[in-house]
């Protein structure tokens, strides 16, 4: 039987430095959030107290901490998605075979699951998520999609939930990833081994959304890398990254995890950005 969370254990074990470091900063993190904790964290107005919340029994509202317009304004809006990309398709289309999105693409990866489309208020939640002290309003549009797409995730059978990584640079940077939250709140949702070590970028690269469709590919050759040389063999992945537009970061992450055996790769985004306007 295979044993996930022993593998991720001996092969991706943070240094004692990144470890410390992580809870340190988690632990800032989770003030703050706690200060704010009474709020939503879209539009900051007063949420119901605990009581009021209790007696609406509001679970999934509660769970993602949003006021009851910001609810319905970020909920799930797309009425049907392209089976394999997760793009917003016209209803009754039949999307086994990919949508006009992607009918042309090669993906590794078997399936995207989004929240909605990258435009509106989830586009300017998506851009804000990646500001510092915006880890909560991350955590609720995640609490959001997991509830969007809950009739699906038992039937994946994911053994653990993995990022599409940063450079060790940028992320010395950056104090908050919108995927490493992404990926935290996945895990405990879903009650599976959380893989966030496993996968490591091996350079630098230039953002995609600087770059034409045919370099996007180009740039990103051998950017990735399975940590340790680890083996996944037959186990089935859950990627998370916050946006994805062509697929191209996806589809190389995809590629690294399944050349170190991982059987299928599924792909789980905040929104779905239709255009050459987005990162990934
Ligand atoms: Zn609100
Ligand atoms: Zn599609």
């Amino acid at each position: 039987m295979r044993s996930p969370i022993i593998l991720f254990d001996s092969i991706a074990m943070p240094t004692l430095r990144t470890t410390i470091r992580d809870t340190f900063l988690r632990f800032g993190r989770e003030t703050v959030e706690f200060v704010y904790s009474r709020n939503c964290v879209h539009c900051h107005q007063q949420l119901p107290s605990e009581a009021e919340r209790f007696q609406a029994s509001l679970s999934v509202r509660v769970r993602s901490r949003l006021c009851a317009d910001c609810f319905e304004l970020l909920s799930c809006s797309v009425e049907q998605a392209c089976q394999r990309c997760g793009a917003a398709v016209g209803p009754y289309l039949d999307t086994s075979e990919g949508c006009r999105h992607c009918r042309k693409d090669t993906f590794a990866f078997e399936r995207v699951f989004a929240l909605g489309t990258y435009e509106g208020p989830l586009r300017e939640c998506c851009v804000r998520g990646k500001q510092p002290f915006q880890e909560s309003l991350t955590a609720g549009l995640t609490e959001l999609l997991i509830d969007a797409h809950q009739d699906e995730w038992p039937e994946l059978n994911i053994d653990a939930v993995a990022l599409v990584p940063h450079h060790w640079t940028e992320r010395m940077v950056r104090r908050h990833l919108p995927t490493e939250t992404m990926s935290r709140v996945i895990a405990r949702r879903l009650m599976v081994p959380e893989a966030v070590h496993i996968l490591a970028k091996s350079r630098r690269t230039p953002a995609q959304s600087s770059l034409s469709p045919s370099r996007r590919r180009k740039n990103l050759r051998n950017a990735f890398r399975i940590a340790g040389g680890a083996r996944l063999d037959g186990l089935t992945i859950l990627l998370t990254d916050d946006i994805l537009t062509t697929g191209t970061t996806a589809d190389h992450v995809a590629r690294v995890l399944k050349e170190a055996g991982a059987k299928r790769v599924f792909v789980a985004v905040l929104a779905r950005g239709i255009g050459t306007t987005s990162e990934n």
